[in-house]
């Protein structure tokens, strides 16, 4: 059995991000990393290998994004992935969800066709965009059941199980592989890579595709085709200091009360 984890690159929130001329993110001349909650998706594909101790089965991480991208694949390797697919092509630059989704399936397609891919495990969303839809997206291309917002994954046979937890309820959903599976950040804390782990990963295969190893025309791609585009960004203003109440002669509390009220809090 092989697992396909699908891992994005995403600009480090802690760093400094910004948008290209065209509006749309900055993915090269900024810091980025394996998006976090992509870290839980790798932690559920690894744990569905360890809990199944004595069958065969593998873990691809997949990751569509520019040159650094690369980088997500890495961590996913260190952490205990077996091989990693990044999908490279300068055309891909600017897609929106229907063509990134479109990438991805095609690459799951290509690995299911060299060593399978009974499960494909993403996050609940990206860090970046948080849209949530494609792991949807990629479960339709593909024809498979998609079965998302995990907290617990359990697993038996070609049978799995999974919680997801709504405001007021839990529901139990049961599905058999072949499925996508995303994952919350209440699945289960991601571990860190060990110095084994990273020193293992530098032999570990990753292969480099471009979308004509896919089969994907450039044209179906990018951002001259996506359906919604950014038309303008603005900066969020930096934030003024606060109002500092003291209460020296006892008018605190008055001075409190007056100030909430002036922005209607009370
Ligand atoms: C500021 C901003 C503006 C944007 N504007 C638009 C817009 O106007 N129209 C539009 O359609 N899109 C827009 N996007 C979306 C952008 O193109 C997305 O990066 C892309 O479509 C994937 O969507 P997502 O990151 O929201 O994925 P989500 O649906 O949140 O991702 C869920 C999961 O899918 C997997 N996944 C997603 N992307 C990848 C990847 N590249 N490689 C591997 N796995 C992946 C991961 O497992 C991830 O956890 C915008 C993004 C940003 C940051």
């Amino acid at each position: 059995m092989n697992i396909v984890v699908c891992v994005k690159y995403v600009p480090d929130a802690t760093a400094d991000r910004k948008f290209e001329d065209d509006n749309t993110v900055d993915r090269v001349g900024v810091d980025g990393l394996l998006s976090e909650l992509d870290e839980y998706a790798v932690e559920q594909a690894l744990q569905f290998r360890e809990k199944r101790e004595g069958e065969d089965i593998t873990v691809t991480a997949l990751t569509v994004g520019p040159e650094k991208a690369v980088d997500a694949v890495r961590k996913s390797l260190q952490m205990g992935a077996d091989s990693g697919v990044h999908v490279l092509d300068d055309a891909i630059a600017g897609s929106d969800y229907l063509a990134t989704s479109l990438v991805l399936a095609k690459a799951i397609e290509k690995i299911k066709a060299e060593s399978g891919a009974d499960l494909v495990v993403c996050g609940m969303a990206s860090t970046d965009a948080s849209g949530s839809v494609v792991p949807a997206m990629v479960a339709e291309r593909l024809g498979l059941p998609q079965v998302t917002l995990a907290s617990v994954v359990e697993s038996q046979g070609d049978q799995v199980r999974i919680k997801r937890d709504n405001e007021g309820s839990t529901e139990v959903i049961g599905a058999t592989l072949p499925i996508v599976l995303s994952v919350t950040d209440q699945s289960g804390e991601a571990r860190y890579p060990s110095f084994k782990g990273i020193m293992a990963a530098k032999k570990k295969p990753l292969e480099t595709w471009s979308l004509s190893d896919l089969g994907v025309d450039a044209g179906e791609v990018g951002l001259s085709v996506a359906f919604s585009q950014v038309e303008d960004t603005t900066a969020r203003p930096p934030r003024t200091a606060g109002e500092i109440v003291t209460d020296e002669d006892g008018s605190g509390a008055g001075a409190l009360v007056e100030f909430l009220a002036s922005k209607k809090f009370i």
